[in-house]
């Protein structure tokens, strides 16, 4: 299964290169073309039918967030930096694969054994952690690992709850946003009446630096990104509200912290949504950013939106969704955007 393949491929930030090639095997075939342009986003066309003269981009990043090695100590015990947002918290203890060789280590935490209580009750930065590989010396070390070489959490894809549960929930590294770039393949089978741009691109954890390319080079009359969202629905005292919720459906960005999503697109998607009877909700306003926050303000501007489908414990070794979301969403985006074109002239033109 490509969600399967593309969930344990690595890929962090800056070394898209497993995740484009799998993608590239896929699409190839179903494309009029396709190119790696300078920072290494694969873009894609496909004509339309012709009903329409718009070009549309669908976007999906391939970068996941990790680590990166920055340093062998005499000891053979490896120092690392972060690669995007990870929790300090989510760190101490986790299996990691390292590099092209994706050799195996563990992040190490002192036993409980030897800490005190101050301790245990406290946060472990990263930059005082290492990842050990097991070598006996920094030579044996750096005959395994090279400096830069980027590690992911080792997990592998798998489902849970099984035979008889109402969601068909999963458990992965990198949903976030592999989710997006397996909706994006699918999207490839179709055929829309405009012509699409299809792009799967780099770094976006790290300052949504590949789409800002992308946009500029593409230039489309519409955006949509698609995506993983968190869905916090772990209980607190202090907000009740989740931002989505797993087994919810499709994901509706109305506005996150990097865009204000083009209002004509939010009616287009709900009102698919509505019309079809799509599972859908609406992502709690202010969370998060995509690369539709750079898209939208790129050119002369671009009528921008981003649909996701909801993850459990994104940017952690592991996350948890149900594929009756992903289902909903892939419906919803296949059959919203064939009526883009009419929603961006006439329904809810500019005056
Ligand atoms: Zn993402």
């Amino acid at each position: 299964m490509l969600l399967e393949r593309l969930s344990e491929a690595h890929g962090v930030s800056g070394r898209e290169e497993e995740v484009r090639s799998i993608v590239l095997s896929e699409i190839r075939g179903r494309v009029d073309d396709c190119r790696i342009d300078g920072v290494g986003n694969l873009i894609a066309h496909r004509k339309g039918t012709g009903a329409s003269s718009l070009r549309v981009l669908l976007a999906a990043h391939m970068d996941e967030v990790g680590l990166m090695i920055t340093l062998a100590e005499d000891s053979g015990l490896l120092r690392f930096a972060k690669v995007g947002g990870i929790d300090d918290r989510v760190l101490p203890a986790r299996t990691v694969l390292i590099g092209p060789k994706k050799v195996p280590g563990v992040i190490g935490m002192k036993p409980v054994h030897l800490t005190d209580n101050a301790e245990r009750n406290k946060v472990v930065e990263s930059r005082q952690l290492v990842i050990d590989i097991g070598a006996s010396s920094k030579a044996e070390a750096e005959k395994l690992v090279q400096r830069g070489d980027t590690a992911v959490f080792a997990t592998r894809y798998r489902s849970l709850a099984g035979e008889g549960s109402a969601w068909r929930t999963v458990q992965g590294k990198a949903f976030d946003d592999r989710v997006g770039c397996t909706l994006l393949v699918e999207l490839l089978a179709e055929r829309f009446p405009f012509a699409l741009s299809a792009a799967f691109t780099v770094q976006e954890e790290v300052g949504l630096r590949g789409a800002k390319v992308v946009a500029y080079a593409e230039n489309p009359d519409a955006a949509v990104v698609l995506e993983c969202t968190g869905a916090n629905e772990v209980p607190t005292p202090l907000d009740v509200s989740p931002s989505t919720r797993v087994g919810g459906g499709a994901a509706i960005t109305i506005r996150d912290t990097s865009f204000i999503a083009d209002p004509r697109l939010v009616e287009l998607f709900a009102s698919t949504a509505h019309r079809l009877g799509i599972a859908h909700q609406f992502k709690q306003p202010n969370i998060g950013g995509t690369d539709a926050g750079v898209i939208h303000k790129s050119r002369a501007g671009i009528p921008s939106i981003t649909i996701a489908v909801p993850a459990r414990y994104i940017h952690s070794p592991a996350a948890i969704m149900d594929l009756r979301d992903f289902d909903a969403t892939l419906a919803l985006v296949r059959e919203a955007l064939q009526s883009l074109p009419q929603a961006l002239s006439s329904q809810g033109a500019r005056t």
